[in-house]
């Protein structure tokens, strides 16, 4: 069958059930107001939460590094792309974490295919959420050690599922998001971290979303939880959400870097990060130390959305965070009304399978530090009307 008819046949599958997607076109700097589709709106729909994308001393670093570094790495880390730039970045954000040691990756899906099957092969089980994330599925799926899933956010199942784990395997890995993207709760990262130690099992936590955003110093799900990063084998983190960057990290031990400098596959053998990247994931890092009412804001945005939205009688839930699920149910009309509010002036994305359950379909929408209050006010009401009409 030539390619015509294989994309034509996958393609009518996916119109069929409704998950059709297309990209829509974007336009000026990463902000709270956008031009989508040609047409400015208020964008409710990224994840530069801390709006430091287009931060001045954001951009100023990364003009700077392409002046000094040029653009590009020119390779990969372990022959000519290792730049003091990439050195100086790991350090910082082993410093901010409290944690021995750093080592940049390409993007976040990047990190959790080259970490989970640096960790863990044949013979061995990786035990995780239900909702984990698909990068970290993708590496369970390249390391060839078997999964074990528990029910989201579900201790007890979590325990058992560890327990049987435990006893049938060699090496147990628990992979988990700290935020969980499409929901926007936060897993109990102490209680899964206490149970992992009693089960001698490794702890892997995808924090891409808690990064900056989350816990008194921007530490993120673990230090909201109160447990120190150190705790915690092997905590991952992005650049290119709050801290509007590229590229993604994780920080452990001097031992965890060393393992993966040496065998993670998608960074032993795959381009090192441009230095405008690393130096402005540097320049967001101190934003970040040195301005905490992003966060801050970012929050009480995230809450007086929620509180709107559940005066309009409508469910947020489970979400406690600054990721904001309104479950409609439907394909159709859930991308109804993302359109619908995009003639009103806002962008919070529809999402469908195979992002979401089936039949879980939503509106998530994804508030700023910049957003104002009347803003957010003005959504709510928009999303509100739009309901009453879906229902
Ligand atoms: N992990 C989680 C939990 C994510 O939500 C994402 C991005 N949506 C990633 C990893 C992937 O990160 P990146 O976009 O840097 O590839």
């Amino acid at each position: 069958m030539g390619l015509d008819r294989v994309a034509q046949e996958t393609l009518d599958a996916i119109r069929a059930r409704g998950t059709h997607r297309r990209m829509r076109v974007l336009g000026g700097a990463q902000g709270p107001r956008m031009r989508v589709d040609g047409r400015e709106v208020w964008l409710f729909a990224g994840s530069n939460y801390l709006d430091l994308a287009g931060h001045e001393e954001v951009v100023e670093a990364a003009a700077r590094a392409a002046r000094d570094y040029g653009c590009a790495a020119g390779g990969s880390r372990l022959i000519n792309g290792n730049l003091d730039l990439h050195e100086e970045l790991e350090e910082g954000l082993a410093k901010f974490f409290g944690n021995e040691a750093a080592l940049a990756f390409s993007t976040g899906y990047m990190a959790n295919v080259g970490v989970i099957p640096a960790l863990t092969g044949e013979g061995d089980v990786v035990v995780s959420d239900a909702l984990s994330h698909a990068s970290i599925v993708d590496g369970c799926r390249l390391s060839k050690a078997r999964v074990r899933v528990f029910r989201h956010g579900d201790l007890d199942d979590y325990a058992r599922v560890l327990r049987e784990a435990r006893r049938d395997f060699r090496r147990v890995l628990v992979a988990v998001d700290g935020v969980y993207s499409m929901d926007g709760d936060v897993a109990p990262v102490a209680e899964i971290v206490s149970l992992a130690r009693e089960a001698d099992a490794m702890v892997l936590l995808d924090d891409a979303h808690g990064t900056g955003t989350l816990g008194r110093r921007g530490r993120g799900a673990a230090e909201a939880a109160g447990l120190p990063l150190r705790e915690v084998d092997v905590h991952l983190g992005t650049l290119g959400k709050s801290l509007g960057s590229f590229g993604a990290f994780v920080t452990g031990s001097q031992r965890l870097r060393e393992l993966l400098v040496n065998t993670a596959r998608s960074f032993i053998f795959s381009c090192a990060l441009a230095p405008p990247q690393v130096a402005s994931a540097l320049a967001a890092l101190r934003l970040i130390e040195r301005e905490p009412w992003r966060r801050e804001a970012l929050q009480a945005n995230a809450q007086r959305l929620r509180v709107g939205l559940a005066a309009a009688g409508l469910s947020t839930a489970p979400s406690t965070t600054h990721i904001v699920p309104v479950v409609v149910g439907e394909n159709a009309p859930t991308m109804a009304l993302c359109e619908s509010l995009l003639e009103q002036g806002f962008y919070a994305q529809g999402i469908r399978h195979p992002s979401v359950p089936e039949g879980t379909a939503r509106l998530r929408v994804t508030p700023m530090a910049t957003h104002d209050a009347a803003t957010i006010d003005a959504l709510v009401a928009a999303i509100a009307q739009g309901m009453t009409r879906a229902s």
